[in-house]
């Protein structure tokens, strides 16, 4: 029942964004967090609604557990980072990616505040956006250790701006506070 759901929600996401298909599937690096409830359930809840949304999962981080960013006063997070493949557009991803958190039974609350789940579109393709609703590759991608740690055990030489790696990018910070490793990915069938 749930997966039919989500397959017509993909449907209307794509007319949504009014933008064409792309004619090959392309590649989205995508940054997971949760810090309620069962934490890393909520994690891979939300790859499963993905997946059946047409963004399909072939690749995931480590699971780190981090202290909590801009709002000190709630739990610990696990983060994650994961690579899909997808016919969504870039800006029917975001969509998508809305509904999932929507569905999730996410409820608005501060910036930064707690969250059963937040996922971020980081890379999409060699795609460089800036709109009001979406900017792309992500604006905080280059300061966050929770996100950049992840991303460099699957993609290390990815370019997250015009020549800067997520290699490059983490020389420049500090990765030994405030994150550690919590769980290898134990769900699906990642490569
Ligand atoms: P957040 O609180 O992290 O869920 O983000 C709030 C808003 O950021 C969303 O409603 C999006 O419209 C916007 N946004 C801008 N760029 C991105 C991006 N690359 N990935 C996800 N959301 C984005």
């Amino acid at each position: 029942m749930e997966s039919n759901q989500i397959s017509s929600m993909s449907k209307a996401s794509r007319c949504e964004a009014n933008e064409p298909m792309p004619s090959e599937s392309q590649s989205a690096y995508l940054g997971l967090g949760s810090n309620l409830n069962d934490r890393e359930a909520c994690l891979y809840r939300a790859v499963t609604m993905l997946s059946n949304a047409g963004a399909r999962c072939v690749k995931a981080s480590s699971i780190y557990e981090s202290e909590p960013f801009g709002y000190s006063d709630q739990p610990a997070f696990l983060n994650a980072v994961i690579k899909v493949k997808t016919f969504l557009s870039v800006q029917a991803l975001l969509i998508t990616v809305k509904e999932v958190e929507r569905r999730m039974g996410r409820i608005s609350g501060p910036r930064w505040g707690p969250r059963l789940i937040d996922i971020d579109i980081l890379l999409y393709d060699d795609v460089t956006l800036a709109t009001e609703e979406l900017t792309v590759p992500h604006p905080g991608l280059r300061h966050r250790v929770f996100v950049l740690l992840p991303l460099h055990e699957i993609a290390p030489r990815v370019n997250i701006d015009k020549d800067l790696s997520v290699e490059k990018a983490l020389e420049s910070l500090d990765t030994s506070q405030g994150i550690k490793k919590y769980a290898s990915w134990r769900y699906g069938d990642v490569r």
